[in-house]
């Protein structure tokens, strides 16, 4: 074998190696996202919940197939109030969705609910 047959056949292995991880890691990203990505929904109209995967999301207001009325939103969630906390946060459709003038309070504890609403500093899931 020649030095330079050594060589192209050195580079050929790098080349395929570097296939095959790109491929591992397209695949991890791919599988990740797929099985539990969900996205909770809410009716504006019943309160009632609904989890959509991600890739089936549609431009607000969504389509109740139970009703047949354009009135899913998606929600923020509050774990600010002790009810909110034991309830393991309450969902809240923004007001900037329902096209309703002012700051968007939660149902319950009536604290105020932004776009992705942050967590308590010492909220812990489950916990007390
Ligand atoms: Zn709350």
């Amino acid at each position: 074998m020649t030095e330079l047959q050594k060589k192209i056949g050195a580079s050929v292995l790098v080349v395929l190696a570097l296939g095959l991880l790109v491929r591992m890691v397209y695949r991890s990203m791919g599988h990740e996202a797929t099985p539990n990505d969900t996205r909770t929904l809410m009716d504006s109209e019943t309160g009632e919940l609904f989890e959509c995967p991600i890739e089936k999301l549609k431009p607000y207001p969504m389509l109740n197939a139970k009703t047949g009325k354009d009135t899913m939103y998606r929600t923020e969630v509050c774990y600010w109030g002790e009810d909110c906390r034991k309830a393991g946060g309450t969902h809240v459709i923004m007001n900037e969705l329902l096209g309703k003038e002012g700051p968007t309070y939660c149902p319950v504890c009536g604290h105020v609910v932004r776009f992705l609403n942050p967590r308590p500093p010492d909220y812990r899931p489950g916990g007390d």
